[in-house]
């Protein structure tokens, strides 16, 4: 169902032991001050030198099992975060990827070592979320194989089921208020320049009782196959997502 008012989750992309702890330390008393149950998605074995930006940092898997433990769900994000392939993705943001067209036994294996990998530091991740938006139909089926049953992307206004698997939409990069239906907000805390974390503040003042977790949402909001109406709307806010990021890369701005 179609939230009213609306609902909104916060996901933190590419956290990693080598991620910068001072820029990701903007955001943190912020989900304690609020309450606030993000997504947090972690590559398992970064190998993206974007990711690299200090030493890896002792405390890294610590903090994570302290937020899971606070409420916040596990995100599986990609595995080494080289994104190497040029496969069409089922959302395709991107050219590159490093899932999309990369063969199922290769995939099979990367998710089976990427989940082994945040298992192995006590994590419990639940929900992918593909490097730049790139997966494919065989991703899906291995996820689902693998026992992750909820995907974060795609441009729908409420969690839906697509190839076997819930979907929560991750349809914005900044805070914006909006009249219904469920909003995952996605921020990059390495990238982030310090005006988001005052927006985002600012925002979570006004709206912090309207955020919701990934357990609440599928729970509450009842996943269920898009009817052809909201797909073609789906199509369209991605059709729109892509026109404006074209632009921005033809002009040199991202
Ligand atoms: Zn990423």
């Amino acid at each position: 169902m179609i939230p009213r008012p609306a609902q909104y989750l916060l996901r933190f992309d590419d956290l990693c032991p080598t991620y910068s702890r001072e820029r990701w330390r903007r955001f943190t008393p912020l989900l304690a001050e609020f309450g606030i149950r993000p997504i947090l998605a972690i590559v398992p074995d970064n190998r993206d030198p974007a990711l690299a930006v200090s030493p890896s940092h002792p405390g890294f898997w610590d903090e994570m099992r302290t937020f899971e433990g606070a409420g916040a769900s596990i995100g599986l994000h990609g595995y080494q975060h080289l994104c190497v392939s040029r496969g069409r993705s089922l959302v395709p943001l991107h050219p590159e990827t490093e899932f999309a067209g990369v063969e199922e036994k290769t995939q099979r294996a990367w998710i089976r070592e990427g989940l082994a990998i945040l298992r192995s530091h006590g994590l419990h991740p639940a929900v992918w979320v593909a490097p730049r938006h790139g997966f494919d139909r065989v991703t899906l089926r291995v996820l689902r194989e693998a026992g992750i049953e909820v995907v974060s992307d795609g441009f729908a206004r409420r969690p839906f089921v697509r190839n076997g698997l819930a979907w929560i939409p991750q349809q914005l990069w900044a805070p914006a208020a909006k009249k219904s239906g469920l909003w995952t907000i996605c921020l990059h805390p390495t990238t982030a320049p310090d005006s988001l974390v005052e927006k985002l503040r600012k925002f979570l003042g006004d709206h912090a009782q309207h955020f919701t977790s990934v357990e609440r949402a599928v729970a509450e909001l009842e996943p269920a196959p898009l009817s052809f109406p909201e797909r073609v709307h789906a199509e369209a806010a991605l059709l729109r997502v892509r026109l404006r990021t074209g632009l921005k890369r033809r002009s040199g701005a991202a």
